[in-house]
């Protein structure tokens, strides 16, 4: 079967990293720059001028370049009801394509500037995902980000509020921001408190930094998954150690290009990794400011890697397998999405008359393959594999002490 961007959009499908305040529609920042009386810088007259001065899907100098279109962003999303707005948006765009789970991470301390209060921004971004869910179906949790270049102090204080809100709305907390010269290990005191309460943890790590930064994160800060993994790469053992813990990485291809994390789609590990064996999610980052969607994040993995309908089955088990559900609501929603993935491939085989029972990866490690690869190589009677391999050590009898006479 062949893949069309049309399966894509039907396939269920994760988004595990999208960053809230990056991911608003253009409209949106007009009509809420227009009731606010904020003035936007460069006065744009339309939704093409916005995305102009925002630079939208253009590639930047780097990652503290690609984070100015968040100033813009930012100062319409100072109330309840922007929050609520930008809340319910995404989740509705996101459920348009079949997105079944997304968890959506912000900061709320860049959402005080007039004066709101932290469980006031959580409960109105809350309130936006749970209408979403009552239209939509879609599921949702909400991400907490400390921010590396502000003070730990401040991350201390938002470590505190999602252990307050933990099972209320928030899965999990971060570390984002610019994270060249800002080493997680400076925000310890906010990764004990979320270690201590058991929350679950992930920080943007390997993006704008080399892998020491992935390190510091799953050794010294305790991370569940990483955000990018991109330099991941440069250190081998650290890479096996990643994928021997089935340590989840939030691959944001399109976004790495345009922070520069890496110079094109091309040099891009996830092939790489996905051969590996490494358990990689594919995710949006910022929908806007990026200018993409998950559906285009899984359409240009098939055009750059040759992904088949196996790569994106496993792309998608593993979305869900990682997210931060709890593991039994896990297993039924991603028994779920596979029927229905299953189910899809048999109407779409049928519609191009193709055979659809082709499921083998082009790409991505399959257990499966590698069992048949070297099956000629097994025992006849698996009960060898557990013979014991140690060589046999001679047992020397000890020299008999002499019999004292
Ligand atoms: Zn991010």
């Amino acid at each position: 079967m062949k893949v069309t961007r049309e399966f894509i959009e039907k396939m269920p499908k994760t988004d595990l990293h999208v960053h809230l305040d990056g991911s608003l529609r253009l409209s949106t920042i007009l009509d809420l720059a227009q009731q606010q009386g904020v003035a936007l810088p460069e006065n744009p007259k339309d939704e093409k001028a916005l995305a102009k001065v925002i630079r939208m899907g253009a590639i930047c100098e780097d990652l503290r370049d690609y984070l100015k279109a968040f100033d813009i962003t930012l100062s319409v999303l100072q109330t309840e009801e922007s929050l609520y707005r930008a809340a319910f948006e995404l989740a509705e765009d996101a459920a348009k394509e079949n997105v079944r789970y997304m968890e959506v991470r912000y900061s709320p301390l860049l959402h005080t500037r007039n004066g709101l209060s932290f469980p006031v921004i959580v409960e109105a971004v809350a309130e936006g995902l749970r209408e979403a869910k009552r239209k939509y179906g879609i599921m949702t949790g909400q991400i907490i980000c400390g921010i590396r270049h502000i003070t730990p102090e401040s991350s201390l204080r938002l470590a505190e509020l999602c252990v307050a809100f933990k099972h209320r709305g928030v899965v999990g907390f971060d570390l984002a921001g610019a994270e060249a010269d800002n080493p997680p290990k400076d925000h310890q005191a906010a990764f004990d408190l979320i270690r201590n309460n058991n929350v679950n943890l992930t920080i943007h790590a390997g993006e704008a930094y080399g892998p020491e930064s992935i390190h510091q994160a799953i050794h010294m800060c305790g991370a569940h998954r990483i955000g990018h993994g991109t330099r991941l790469r440069e250190d081998g053992d650290l890479l096996n150690f990643v994928n021997d813990h089935r340590i989840p990485l939030e691959v944001c291809v399109t976004s790495n290009v345009q922070t520069r994390a890496c110079d094109s789609f091309e040099s891009h590990p996830l092939p790489f990794y996905m051969s590996y064996g490494i358990r990689c999610t594919i995710n949006t980052d910022n929908r806007l400011v990026t200018d993409t969607t998950m559906t285009e994040e899984f359409w240009r993995c098939v055009q750059h890697y040759n992904l088949g309908v196996g790569d994106l089955r496993k792309l998608m088990i593993d979305g869900f397998k990682s997210s931060f559900m709890p593991y039994r609501k896990k297993r039924t929603v991603m028994a779920m999405a596979v029927e229905e993935f299953d189910s899809l491939v048999a109407d779409f085989a049928a519609m191009q008359g193709a055979p659809a029972s082709e499921y083998a990866p082009n790409v991505a490690q399959e257990i499966g393959s590698q069992f048949s690869r070297f099956q000629s190589q097994l025992p006849e009677d698996p009960s060898e594999l557990l013979a014991e391999k140690a060589p046999k050590v001679e047992k020397k009898e000890a020299p008999r002490a002499k019999k004292k006479r």
